[in-house]
């Protein structure tokens, strides 16, 4: 046939994807950069449509997330905000736009992701996530994207999500800084063992009181995506056990490893043997790069914790 098989296609005759693929021919065209590496190719592919991954904050590090997992062809997406869209948000949470300022937060990220691949399954949670509901809503997803600007939230949900054994893809940001770390319960440390206990307040105020520079949510929320669709493919080193920091003055990375504590009251050896289903005993504790022997456990994190961008 003249034109070959794109002028069949675009003449709308029927087409099949080539025999055993898992993929329609709209996927096949849609996802075709992502086909070409072996890394991820059809059978990758259809696993990033089957995976669910949930995002705590449809604000500054949950919008480049939602974006490019969305785009990535993630096949579900839920989103955890109970926040509406305010004028001051638009100077980075780039989900969100103008004309829908006032809109809940959820609402808007459906519509954005929708617009940008149909194909995604959105699932609002127009709720605060807390120790009595994290574990019922994160319990439906394999992999959590932390955008959360509250510490009693983040706590919550570290605690769950060990319990689970769910992984967390971890990131703060404060003005010109980002951190990133990926929380895996089976594997690495968890916040807890991090940060015990939340900071006082007036030593972490959240960026609408301190202020941030827009674009590194924005550069954080993606590396979280990058980490998320790493678990989710089962390539690549993710970023348990260490800590990555990012100074945007500075255009520099730098990175901390970090060492499951073994007293910690969630990940620590008690809580794992108290557990039915504990995860077997971690191989030997990674200890901080730049530490000592016998450094404190803390010693080189930044303190106090950073929060996130609301
Ligand atoms: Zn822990």
């Amino acid at each position: 046939m003249a034109g070959g098989t794109e002028a069949w296609r675009a003449s709308g005759l029927r087409w099949e994807a080539p025999a055993g693929s898992p993929l329609t021919p709209d996927q096949a065209r849609r996802y075709s950069r992502h086909l070409l590496m072996p890394e991820v190719g059809p059978e990758g592919q259809a696993r990033l449509l089957d995976a669910r991954v949930l995002l705590v904050g449809a604000g500054g590090l949950g919008s480049p997330a939602a974006l490019y997992l969305a785009a990535a062809g993630v096949g579900t997406l839920g989103i955890v905000d109970f926040d509406v869209v305010d004028v001051s948000n638009l100077q980075r949470q780039v989900l969100h736009t103008t004309d829908r300022v006032g809109v809940p937060k959820v609402e808007s990220a459906r519509a954005a992701i929708g617009a940008l691949n149909p194909e995604v399954r959105v699932v609002a949670h127009d709720a605060m996530l807390g120790p009595e509901n994290v574990a019922a809503i994160i319990d439906a997803y394999d992999v959590v994207v932390d955008g959360t600007d509250s510490f009693e939230t983040r706590y919550a949900l570290n605690d769950a999500a060990v319990r689970l054994g769910i992984p967390v893809v971890h990131a703060s940001v404060y003005r010109f800084e980002g951190q990133l770390t990926v929380f895996d319960a089976a594997d690495g440390p968890c916040y807890r063992c991090l940060y015990p206990s939340p900071p006082p307040p007036e030593l972490a105020p959240p960026c609408s009181v301190a202020g941030v520079l827009g674009v590194v949510p924005g550069i954080m929320g993606m590396l979280q995506a990058n980490e998320a669709l790493k678990l989710l493919l089962g390539i690549g080193d993710p970023l348990v056990g260490r800590l990555l920091l990012f100074d945007a003055l500075e255009t520099s990375f730098e990175e901390l490893r970090l060492r499951r504590d073994p007293d910690c009251p969630t990940c620590g050896d008690a809580a794992r043997t108290g557990r039915a289903d504990a995860a077997p005993a971690p191989g030997p504790v990674p200890v901080p790069t730049s530490a000592g022997a016998g450094a404190p456990e803390v010693f080189d994190l930044p303190w106090p914790p950073r929060p996130a961008s609301a």
